[in-house]
């Protein structure tokens, strides 16, 4: 009878409803040890999340060793599986159980590899198990490619920003997204387009946004119906587009530098990409003047619009600036202190690793564990949205003066701060003369 027992247990974290945790593992490997009548001597546990990927696995490995040295002569798992599900490691744990001839058992109890047929079982176990694996990773591919090419949307593990879980557009996210794609041709900065992001809308995953993960959004193909599998383009989706392929591409070029951003930049328009169509709703980019014409905005049909209106850049910049100057005169906002909340936001990021850590360890169950860590995401959530609106309510603080002469990226923000929507109204045929009754002007508060 063996007397010095090895248990080995292993936490695969990531799987919520095997309802298998090493708690229980141990606790059975434990209690059949008891009805054998055999004497634990160690328990080994990994934090590893798969027994087939290739993970270190610390304690497997001192285990092995300890059995093999003869340190330990018997060794208890749940079942096979935990152990490994890799046939060439199998093979190498049934060599050693031949030659250090330690005694073995698990509870599931459906392999005894203390006897030739139960390694050959065994064996065939692992074989099978890795058929059915690669036939199984076969089909779903087969599958998923099929999918793909009838356009049927991709799921992933979190809904994608802009769509619900369906593919179904969501208003106010598809509205930002849109607008980012303006602004990317229009020639603004990712980060100004990224902190309007912070300041409106955490990610799907309840994080903050970074310019790298705005991008990767605005990079999605899905976003103009384009469905991809392996990269490759593939088909149009069956969902609903949020922004029309041109827009998608002429935004790609930007990123890619193949193309200047378009007309000449948010930093020689002032309300390109922020004023809009009157006719059809699209928002309008600034042209550099030519010899016939001087600069305007145009409602352009290469990205989408219906290009029938264009206005003169000048007089319309000038209204605007003197609208949200007088505006601010009025209403001087305070400057506010910025308390980003970094230090909270740090310290709370690592209660939570904690509770995780103290979940890993076995200290806590997961019916303590889930409202706990819950509360403290909850927490974490708040502090980053705080943060995200003390940033954006910062960029914007300014009194008139400072409006009038700040740059034009500033100014922007700042339209963009108080101004829902500027649409331009068509002139009447030859209308030569600016006339201001014909920009709409919608203020996001009472003024
Ligand atoms: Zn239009």
């Amino acid at each position: 009878m063996p007397s010095s027992v090895a248990v080995y247990a292993r936490i695969s974290l990531d799987r919520d409803n095997e309802q298998l945790g090493v708690a229980r593992q141990q606790q059975d490997c434990l209690e059949l040890a008891q009805r054998l009548g055999w004497t634990v001597a160690e328990v080994y546990i990994d934090n590893s999340i798969s027994a087939s990927k290739d993970i270190l696995r610390p304690e497997y490995e001192r285990m092995m060793e300890d059995l093999s040295s003869g340190k330990r002569d018997g060794l208890i798992v749940y079942d096979l599986d935990r152990l490994t599900r890799k046939p060439a490691e199998l093979e190498s744990f049934i060599a050693l159980s031949e030659k250090a001839g330690f005694a073995l058992a698990n509870v599931a109890g459906d392999v005894d590899l203390n006897t030739a047929n139960g390694r050959m079982l065994a064996r065939f176990k692992g074989a099978i198990a890795r058929q059915e694996a690669e036939r199984i990773g076969e089909r779903v591919s087969r599958a998923a490619k099929q999918r793909a090419e009838k356009g049927i949307p991709q799921k992933a593990k979190h809904r994608p920003f802009g769509y619900t879980v369906d593919y179904e557009i969501v208003p106010d996210e598809a509205e930002m997204i849109r607008n980012a794609y303006a602004r990317v041709i229009a020639g603004e900065s990712l980060t100004a387009i990224t902190r309007d992001f912070q300041a409106k809308f955490s990610t799907v995953a309840n994080g903050r946004w970074y310019r790298q993960t705005v991008k990767k959004i605005l990079q999605r193909p899905a976003n103009a119906g384009i469905r991809v599998y392996k990269g490759e383009e593939v088909g149009v989706g069956t969902w609903e587009a949020i922004v029309p392929r041109s827009t998608y591409d002429a935004a790609m070029e930007v990123f890619q530098g193949t193309s200047k951003p378009m007309p000449d930049l948010a930093n020689k328009h002032l309300l390109s990409a922020i004023a809009k169509c009157g006719l059809c709703g699209f928002v309008m980019y600034g042209r550099r003047p030519n010899k016939s014409s001087k600069a305007k905005y145009v409602c352009m049909t290469t990205h989408g619009g219906c290009g029938k209106i264009a206005r003169a850049q000048e007089p319309l910049d000038g209204y605007i600036l003197r609208l949200v100057a007088e505006y601010l005169k009025r209403v001087a906002p305070t400057v506010v202190e910025v308390d980003d909340n970094q230090d909270k936001i740090v310290a709370q990021q690592q209660r939570i690793k904690e509770l995780q850590q103290a979940y890993s360890d076995e200290l806590l169950s997961m019916a303590d564990f889930m409202p706990m860590v819950n509360i403290e995401r909850e927490k974490l959530k708040k502090l980053q949205k705080d943060s995200a609106k003390a940033v954006a309510t910062t960029a914007v603080t300014t009194k008139s003066d400072e409006f009038l002469n700040g740059n034009l990226s500033k100014q922007r923000s700042v339209i963009r701060r108080y101004i829902s929507e500027i649409a331009v109204m068509p002139a009447g045929r030859g209308a030569r003369k600016f006339d201001h009754n014909l920009i709409e002007v919608i203020w996001k508060e009472a003024r």
